[in-house]
């Protein structure tokens, strides 16, 4: 949008063009009861009314991309809409239909089950933009489940989204979080003991949600009529650079889509994300971070680690196996596609690329964490010998980039790096002589290459700190953003979101959230470990 551009002062201006219902095949069943729904897209859905709905919170550089004033996410019709309970002129809201590989194994029709698309918005500058209720109530999708979402792992959501987006990694955005006035139950340990929580909804945008399982479910079903249509509308819809829709337009959009998938990743190694349920069906077309459940931050530097309970004894999803995750999900959405493409040789060479780019790509970012841009010999053995030493004592993966940074390479022999890097390690009593020498030898061999790249350490640091960020959304942090809020009290949402805008930068008096995290937090739910119950 350009600054001339008005912004809207009412919510009924918004302009709806709903091309994908207008487009593709919808169920024609309307009544809304959980049921397998073949030859179709979506089924329409309204959302659930609610009780008494409240705002918790608002994103207004979300509001801005669809151009609405700051004013108007603080109108009760604004808490209305995005809570469920109001639709405006030309919303036409509705489910989307797919299926997905859950933890590697084929689990058929999954589909939006407690979200509701209430339509895509198009902007005065022509951007498409969806708008999606989450935990707005049933949909034919719903299987087992209640359509609902709790407090907790909303204000997770539309924080971690917003997040992302400031730390430059590709994301699904958060419009607003609300209450929506019901209690929904939950087992949050799944042993028995249900509690009734706070209802919440957050409104995410994003220019699709699309997912891989869309394409693999009708092709389970053998629909390839469905595919196709799909796989078309996806290419002219999202992909118009690509041009008309062919088997070779396919094959080029397939490679796009790894091409996005495999950025995403790096990214997510970059600033220690884990997403713990990179399920099929948490995986977008658009390479957008999709669907935050059970996610988690690598605090001390582990790569075995999983945020995710349901996940605890094979860690599928654990931080280092995420690469290799993405290559496999790849890998179901090329057999998906491979009747369109009809070439199993070119989806194979694109694979092959995804492994061969990624191991760049991940080797160019590790460098940047350090500082260096240009490639040398022994560059990978540097950065492979820093992460072992990382594991080797419990350390605290964002601040040691961040002290690292700091550290005078000029005078190492003095040992003043142990003083710069202390506050990063979890547990002082670690530290062994036999620590620092391996230490001290690395980063020896640190400061030569930095003589080799020619840069003084007031060059490195700024680079480094562009790339390492200073503050991300710990596990104990959201939590405590959650238990407050759970009170009523949204400063915690508010505090977070507004720091978080500026991740890479140190901000006066804001020095809490960049604490590692204190020892109560170690084992308490939500700070270390989530169970799927959302
Ligand atoms: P997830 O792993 O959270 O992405 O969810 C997997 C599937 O379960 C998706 O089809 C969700 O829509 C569905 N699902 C998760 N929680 C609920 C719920 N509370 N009500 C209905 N469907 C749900
Ligand atoms: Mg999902």
């Amino acid at each position: 949008m350009t600054t001339s551009d008005p912004m809207l002062t009412s919510l009924d201006d918004l302009v709806f063009d709903n091309k994908f219902v207008d487009t593709l095949p919808g169920d024609p069943e309307l009544e809304n009861y959980c049921r397998q729904v073949e030859h179709a897209c979506y089924s329409f859905v309204e959302p659930t009314s609610t009780d008494k709905p409240t705002l918790v919170a608002c994103s207004n550089d979300v509001a801005a991309l669809l151009q609405l004033a700051p004013s108007i996410c603080q109108s009760d019709y604004f808490t209305k809409v995005f809570s469920g309970n109001a639709l405006l002129p030309g919303m036409k809201p509705f489910a989307m239909c797919y299926g997905g590989h859950q933890f590697g194994n084929w689990a058929g029709q999954l589909g939006d089950g407690r979200a509701i698309n209430l339509g895509e918005v198009v902007t005065s500058d022509n951007q498409r933009w969806y708008l999606q209720l989450k935990g707005a109530g049933l949909t034919p999708y719903s299987r087992h489940a209640d359509g609902l979402a709790v407090l907790r792992s909303s204000l997770r959501e539309f924080l971690c989204s917003e997040a992302m987006h400031y730390l430059g990694v590709p994301t699904t955005r958060a419009l607003s979080l609300t209450l929506t006035g019901d209690t929904v139950v939950r087992d949050m340990f799944y042993d028995g003991h249900p509690e009734a929580e706070l209802g919440a909804v957050v409104c995410r945008v994003a220019p699709s949600f699309t997912r891989f399982g869309n394409f693999q479910l009708p092709v389970s079903r053998d629909d390839m009529a469905l595919l196709k249509k799909l796989v078309d509308y996806t290419i002219v819809t999202d992909f118009p650079h690509l041009g008309p829709p062919s088997a070779e337009t396919t094959l080029a959009w397939f490679s796009e889509v790894c091409d996005r998938t495999l950025e995403m990743i790096v990214h997510w190694m970059r600033v220690g994300f884990v997403h713990g349920v990179m399920n099929t069906d948490n995986m977008s077309i658009l390479g957008l971070t999709i669907d935050y459940g059970p996610y988690g931050w690598l605090e001390s530097y582990d790569p075995t680690w999983t945020p995710n309970t349901t996940d605890e004894s094979h860690r599928r999803y654990r931080y280092e196996h995420q690469p290799q995750v993405a290559h496999w999900n790849l890998l179901q959405l090329a057999n998906t596609i491979l009747p369109i493409v009809e070439n199993t040789e070119a989806l194979e060479a694109i694979l092959n690329n995804f492994a061969k780019g990624f191991q760049q790509q991940h080797q160019t970012m590790q460098l940047s964490k350090l500082g260096l841009v240009t490639n040398q010999e022994g560059d990978s053995a540097l950065v492979s010998d820093l992460l072992t030493i990382l594991t080797t004592v419990e350390t605290d993966m964002t601040l040691f980039y961040r002290y690292l940074a700091l550290v005078d390479l000029t005078d190492l022999q003095n040992k003043t790096y142990q003083h710069r890097l202390a506050d990063a390690y979890y547990q002082v009593e670690q530290l062994s002589d036999e620590y620092d020498t391996t230490l001290l030898a690395w980063l020896e061999r640190y400061a030569r290459r930095c003589e080799v790249e020619g840069i003084e350490h007031m060059q490195r640091t700024e680079r480094m700190n562009q790339v390492n960020p200073l503050y991300v959304l710990r596990n104990y942090l959201s939590q405590l953003a959650i238990d407050k809020a759970n009170d009523g009290d949204y400063s915690g949402v508010e505090e977070l979101l507004s720091v978080l805008k500026q991740p890479y930068t140190e901000q006066d008096g804001k020095e809490h959230l960049t604490q590692k995290r204190p020892e109560w937090a170690r084992n308490r739910a939500g700070c270390s470990m989530l169970s799927c119950s959302s």
